[in-house]
């Protein structure tokens, strides 16, 4: 990961299931523990660095653990689960304040990321280029049909400095 941090607004409050969410080592696996290869897959099992894992319906909004189950919130594992799938946009100004898990699309298509106008997103600080027309798509990138027209890049792409769904080129 790199050091995201560049415009990390004073003021943007975290919420802190939100953070856990995306900080901690947590997977989001298909329920029989293989990789997600789809954003329709939207029931999946997320597991912790601590072993325990929670059915999760990221589209309903339902999971198994106590935090879901007594409180009835959107439990860390419900927002991981939606963001690793790509199917809420994460705002780029919530990644850029938090210190996100390596991990976040290592099993799943993967989160789109939502950037306001005046780019938060740039990759100034460690000598990257801007991204400019003509640049190469990251090699695991996983834009396509399902983002062409949404203005939200994948996660490789957010990742490597891009704006826009591969599509938009
Ligand atoms: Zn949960
Ligand atoms: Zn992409």
């Amino acid at each position: 990961m790199t050091d995201n941090k560049l415009d990390a607004n004073e003021s943007t409050e975290i919420e802190p299931r939100t953070r856990r969410a995306f900080e901690e080592a947590l997977s989001v696996v298909s329920l029989d523990g293989t990789p997600v290869d789809t954003q329709d897959e939207t029931v999946v099992m997320v597991v912790s660095h601590t072993g325990e894992s929670y059915h999760v319906d990221a589209e309903v909004g339902r999971c198994e653990c106590p935090d879901h189950t007594h409180r009835n919130v959107d439990c860390k594992h419900i927002r991981r689960a939606r963001a690793a799938l790509g199917i809420e946009p994460i705002d780029s100004r919530v990644l850029a304040a938090v210190d996100v898990d390596p991990t976040l699309a290592t099993n799943a298509p993967g989160p789109v990321v939502a950037t306001p106008d005046g780019g938060i997103v740039n990759a100034g600080d460690d000598g990257d280029v801007l991204t400019d027309d003509g640049d190469e798509r990251p090699s695991d990138c996983a834009c396509g049909d399902w983002n062409a027209d949404a203005d939200l890049p994948c996660w490789p792409c957010y990742r490597d400095g891009f704006e826009d769904p591969a599509g938009a080129d």
